[in-house]
């Protein structure tokens, strides 16, 4: 099996290469390992495919865990990754920009006769200002469940009872968090969010937050004096006492915001890069919860 699959992956890069024309099919893979090959592009999708199908599927993540997505490039490994995959989910509202000419002739690059199916998990997603940060969200999470399930079932019909029951018993979870967001949301003394890049709006809007200001101008850029200027009139006038960086941020600028008008600085994650696990998206949102609640909590 070993041995087969390193030959399709040889004449992956071949093909990628454009030094064969290899018209062979996937001979190896019924005798095998015939179950679904997937990949997703960031940590979240992983989460949510991890869930709905288990062990059922071969499931890789793209983007390696400290990575952000926003400016990825594609590697000649992720490129043999995608070629070797029955199956690519993506989170769509343009966060993968960086994939769009390698899905464009994807087709050309496989190691077999078989089309890659292509899953855009923000169908239905009632999309902000081109923001791609839906997973933020619960309720978006919820819709990308269903489309990643969806795709699941029309793919590998075999498995559809267990991506259904497995999909509804997630979807339970999310929607318990969200509710139990909802309760904690109406015990905080402020619905004022200022944050350091605008991963939020999503999340904001959800629980009727919001995000007042971003420190950091999209996309992760270097704010000028004058925007932080501009901000620290606007915490100013908002009375808040907090603002929230996220993990890998640079601290010098909300440090320096902080020390002047003496606010405490909180981390909330944006749930861009992580370890892929199955408990990881729901842990993470829930630690946010808890950072949410120290920070704004007692009225
Ligand atoms: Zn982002």
């Amino acid at each position: 099996m070993i041995a087969l699959r390193k030959l399709l992956v040889f004449a992956a890069v071949l093909l990628a290469l454009g030094l064969s024309a290899c018209e062979q099919g996937r001979p190896g893979k019924a005798e095998t390992d015939n179950r679904l090959k997937i990949v997703t592009t960031i940590a979240p999708l992983y989460s949510f495919t991890k869930n709905i199908a288990g062990d059922s599927v071969v499931l890789e993540n793209l983007l390696p865990s400290g990575v952000g997505p926003h400016e990825y490039s594609l590697s000649p490994e992720d490129a043999r990754k995608i070629a070797d995959a029955d199956m690519l989910i993506k989170n769509g509202a343009g966060l993968e920009e960086w994939m769009n000419k390698m899905i464009g002739s994807a087709n050309e690059f496989r190691a077999d006769s078989q089309e890659l199916v292509l899953v855009d998990t923000s169908e239905g997603v009632n999309i902000i200002d081109n923001d791609p940060h839906i997973w933020l969200s619960l309720r978006n999470a919820v819709i990308q469940v269903m489309n990643i399930k969806a795709a699941l079932v029309e793919a590998d019909p075999g498995h559809a009872d267990e991506y259904e029951k497995n999909a509804a018993d997630y979807i339970k979870r999310l929607e318990d968090l969200d509710r139990e967001i909802t309760e904690s949301v109406n015990r905080w003394r402020t619905k004022e969010l200022i944050t350091f890049h605008s991963a939020f709006s999503y999340f904001a809007k959800d629980y009727g937050l919001k995000q007042s200001a971003v420190i950091e101008g999209p996309p992760e850029a270097q704010p000028s004096p004058s925007h932080i200027a501009e901000i620290m009139d606007i915490i100013q006038r908002a009375g808040t006492r907090v603002i929230f960086s996220e993990p890998d941020a640079s601290h010098k600028i909300m440090d320096s915001i902080a020390g002047d008008l003496v606010l405490r600085i909180y981390s909330l994650d944006t749930l861009e890069t992580g370890d892929h696990g199955q408990g990881w998206y729901i842990s993470s949102m829930r630690a946010n919860l808890e950072t949410l609640n120290k920070a704004l909590g007692d009225k």
